[in-house]
């Protein structure tokens, strides 16, 4: 079998490997722009705080160790044009600028996303840098060497830890969103509401519940204009979302509105033989138990395992996603699963949230520290559709344990009695999780 992967950082790379682990024979034909891959994004903000140890360790994988394991890459190579109903590929080589033509049995499109960049006046500023790629992170790295003031657009996850790692390396923050509190789709707003408060304790000024409406360069910087207010630094740092890469598969393949390539749980597009994993694609999503866009590099993983493991015929299905994340800021450790509150309502479910605060272990220990649980669930069903978690301790997997509830479809009565262990170096009797379940159980009864 000939296959043709376009792209290669989480989605490629995954979909590359396991057709190669799925089908020894298989000739796989790799087409990468840039000359790296596998980069983990997610550790920008980290490099920028310098809490990475090596930043040749933010990749898993080497055009080198791909080409070892049998896969013919071709790098700084870019698909200028694909016939997926002939299955034709057409690429050039970024380097020599020759063009080359191939037919393949199957098409894999990992292309990923690219940054939202609404068009606001001035947006296309040398001073307006993004953080998705690896060009990003060295230019942001150098950058902001010697920046004393920046403004980031965009409290969601990217732009939450880039505020916190330059606001304790000492730069002058102003955090602006068009919420009106930080993580608004992530979490919350009593979480929100500590996250404030250590981005004010931090000096960082918080411009929430505007609009930006232009950038305008100045002699030595940018000035950001809000509806409401006028906010400078050296540079400005985008944090706006992502959309699909997708523009080269318009009109050829089913498609969200946002360019997503709508794929079955076997990761086949509309087209037959031509499949797409990662940020390119669409994903379940469990909580609404529809179809939706939401790029996690968790999804791009396993969407790209599945690939291989569904390329030649129908075998693994997706289980869906429930968007599990989780960030660190200022020593808070997050984690969350699925719907708030606000975002089932945005999709039109009724939910109803209950909140917690108690010590994840019993207080005869020496030290113990308070964990802040929330789950949500959908009215009248009581079935789980979210959950979140903020302490300065670990709560990570509590988030997964919820996950997993959602994923099984388990209500909150079922979590209510679930079997969690007790021991005091680690919980309670009744283990945290176990509590806001019986909180919600209880609200509900
Ligand atoms: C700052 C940041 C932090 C993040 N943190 C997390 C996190 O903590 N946890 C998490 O789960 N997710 C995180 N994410 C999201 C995660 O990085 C993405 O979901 C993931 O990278 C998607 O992988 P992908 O392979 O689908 O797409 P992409 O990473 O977008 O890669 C697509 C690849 O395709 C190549 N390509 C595109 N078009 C062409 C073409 N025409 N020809 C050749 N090559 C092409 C691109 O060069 C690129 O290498 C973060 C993202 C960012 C930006």
């Amino acid at each position: 079998m000939k296959v043709a992967v376009i792209g290669a950082t989480h989605a490629g790379v995954f979909a590359a490997k396991q057709i190669k682990a799925e089908l020894a024979d298989a000739s796989i034909d790799v087409f990468e722009r840039k000359d790296t891959v596998s980069f983990l994004s997610c550790g920008i903000a980290l490099w920028l705080g310098d809490h990475v140890s090596s930043p040749d360790k933010m990749f898993y994988e080497s055009p080198e160790s791909l080409t070892a394991q049998g896969i013919n890459m071709h790098m700084k190579t870019e698909v200028t044009k694909a016939d997926l109903a002939k299955k034709e590929v057409h690429s050039q080589d970024l380097t020599t600028g020759e063009s080359t033509v191939a037919s393949y049995d199957k098409i894999v499109i990992t292309t990923g996303s690219k940054a939202i960049m609404p068009p606001i006046p001035g947006i296309d500023s040398d001073k307006v840098y993004l953080s998705k790629s690896w060009d990003d992170a060295k230019t942001l790295k150098e950058v902001t060497a010697g920046t004393k003031r920046v403004v980031v657009i965009g409290a969601g996850y990217i732009g939450a830890e880039l505020a916190e790692q330059l606001s304790l390396n000492g730069q002058k923050v102003t955090l602006i969103d068009g919420f009106d509190r930080v993580l608004a789709k992530n979490t919350a707003p009593e979480f929100s509401a500590i996250f404030e408060q250590e981005y004010r304790d931090h000096g960082v000024n918080l411009a929430l519940g505007q609009m930006v409406q232009g950038f305008k360069e100045t002699a030595d910087g940018i000035q950001v204009e809000t509806d409401q207010g006028t906010y400078e630094g050296d540079i400005a740092i985008l944090g706006l979302g992502f959309k699909p890469a997708t523009d080269l598969f318009t009109g050829q393949v089913d498609m969200l509105p946002n360019g997503a390539i709508e794929v079955n749980p076997y990761m086949e597009s509309s087209v037959p033989g031509v499949f797409a994993a990662g940020d390119a694609a669409t994903v379940f999503y469990n909580p609404t138990q529809k179809q939706d866009y939401i790029p996690l590099a968790t999804n791009a993983v396993r969407q790209g395992l599945l690939v291989g493991k569904n390329i030649e015929e129908a075998k693994v299905a997706y289980p869906g996603t429930q968007a599990t994340s989780a960030v660190e800021l200022y020593d808070w450790a997050f984690a969350g699963t699925g719907l708030t509150k606000e975002g089932a309502a945005a999709k039109g479910i009724e939910a109803e949230t209950a909140i917690i605060e108690e010590d994840y272990r019993p207080d005869f220990m020496l030290t113990t520290t308070k964990v802040k649980a929330a789950l949500t669930y959908e009215k009248g069903t009581k079935r789980i559709i979210g959950g979140a978690f903020m302490a300065k301790h670990d709560i990570s997997q509590a988030a997964n344990a919820v996950s997993l509830a959602i994923e099984n479809k388990m209500t909150v009565d079922q979590l209510a009695l679930s079997d969690f262990f007790f021991q005091p170096n680690f919980s309670q009797p009744i283990n945290y999780l176990s509590s806001v379940a019986m909180a919600a159980a209880a609200q509900e009864s």
